[in-house]
């Protein structure tokens, strides 16, 4: 991990400066002491008094009792270290403290430096591999030398821990605020898919009218496309606002029983004659111990299927399409299927990225098909809300092959 060269950055994780307790321009750091001797008190203090790590002192904390400790963690949930006595109010008191700053506070920054004048009733092996504590030391140890460098090397890992966490929580920012800017970025596109379906619908019914009345071959010809062009137009716009949905959280699956074998016929049976219009082969599989009826969101399922066909179809542009359906040997209906091609195939930089809205396989320039990127997003989501899996294997002209794993429940 980046180590911190700049003093500076160390001040946006520093604790409050307290300059009672330091003579340093830098804030101290935060020392708690809980004893319930007040001669160790006065010993540590005095040892540490000149410490210096990178520049700053320590501001101390005094905590007599394993009660008042808590109290002041609390208070205090920028101390870095806290050297702690073990036998207090009770023969386990400081092992208590160790326990509430753990697992009540959750706290994993603070460095616990365990000190007792009894080792015979808190044994070192048992209590490092028992309690999340960072050191142990024994009483005896209050020369300026072994503090020094306990103190060093726990503030040391402090530091950096708060340097991880500093980064994760910029991590987390980033990562919503990428988020809020893309629903926003499809809240606008589908305010304007709304806008833009109505004049659409009207260009398509026109041109249909325009169709029933007498033209000539050509004009016949033009209005088919200007119709074509309107469909595709309308796929595109109905995509946009499914995924604005989608990315808004208000995909809902319905479950229902429904007949695997029925959905998959009816799907081959749509394709089937724009295959046979390309000349290209398609067949399906299903392997023989996969259930027939399940339940599941059908309509979903279709949808999935529909697009990874549908895809296979447009960048096959000779040879063959097959679907495959497979189910685990589990109970469960582990089911996987396979949709291979013998397409125009997909680099292995753009597997990831063709999931992403908008991202084409292919170079914007150098464009040969139509599509505006939506359809495995789509895909993907459904999947994903199904906790299920999606990925592919491909080369450039070598073909593809999709997969996507659900489990589906039984009826
Ligand atoms: P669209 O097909 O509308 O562009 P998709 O999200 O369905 O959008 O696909 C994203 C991209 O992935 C496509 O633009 C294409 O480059 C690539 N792709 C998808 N399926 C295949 C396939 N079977 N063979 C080759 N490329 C594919």
């Amino acid at each position: 991990m980046n180590r911190i060269n700049d003093e500076q950055s160390l001040l946006t994780y520093a604790p409050e400066p307290d300059v009672s307790s330091s003579t340093s321009s830098f804030p101290p750091w935060k020392l708690m002491i809980v004893d319930d001797e007040p001669d160790v008190h006065a010993i540590t203090r005095s040892v540490l008094e000149d410490f210096r790590f990178e520049n700053r002192g320590f501001s101390f904390v005094d905590a007599y009792s394993a009660a008042e400790a808590i109290r002041l963690v609390q208070e205090h949930q920028d101390t870095a270290i806290m050297l702690l006595d073990v036998v207090m109010e009770n023969e386990h008191a400081g092992l208590d403290v160790v326990r509430y700053i753990r697992e009540e506070l959750q706290n994993r920054f603070l460095r616990i430096i365990l000190r007792t004048g009894q080792p015979g009733q808190a044994p070192e092996h048992e209590i490092i591999t028992q309690y999340d504590i960072n050191d142990y030391k024994l009483k005896s140890m209050l020369t300026v030398q072994s503090l020094d460098t306990s103190m060093i090397s726990a503030l040391r890992s402090y530091r950096d821990l708060c340097l991880i966490d500093q980064q994760r929580q910029a991590l987390e920012q980033a990562l919503e605020e990428a988020k809020i800017a893309q629903k926003a970025r499809f809240q606008f596109l589908a305010n304007m898919g709304h806008e833009l379906r109505t004049p659409l619908h009207g260009i398509i019914s026109l041109a249909e009218i325009l169709l029933r009345t007498p033209i000539t071959g050509q004009q016949h010809d033009y209005l088919q496309r200007i119709k074509h062009a309107g469909w595709s137009l309308t796929d595109v716009l109905n995509n946009i606002l499914e995924l604005s949905e989608i990315v808004e959280g208000r995909l809902i699956l319905k479950e229902s029983p429904f007949s695997l074998h029925t959905i998959i016929t009816e799907v081959m049976k749509t394709l089937k004659i724009q295959a046979q219009w390309k000349q290209i082969g398609l067949t399906y599989q299903i392997a023989e111990n996969v259930p027939d009826m399940v339940i599941g969101d059908m309509q979903r399922l279709k949808q999935v299927l529909m697009n990874l066909l549908i895809n296979a179809l447009k960048y096959t542009l000779e040879g063959q399409i097959h679907l495959n359906i497979s189910c685990g040997e589990t109970q469960s209906h582990n089911l996987l299927f396979t949709i291979h091609d013998t397409g125009i195939g997909i680099a292995k930089d753009k597997h990831q990225q063709i999931f992403e809205p908008f991202e084409l396989g292919e170079d914007a320039l150098t464009k040969r098909f139509a599509g505006a990127g939506l359809g495995l997003t789509i895909s993907k989501e459904i999947i994903d809300k199904m906790q299920g899996r999606i990925w592919l294997e491909s080369e450039p002209n070598q073909g593809s092959t999709f997969y996507f794993s659900i489990v589906l429940k039984p009826v």
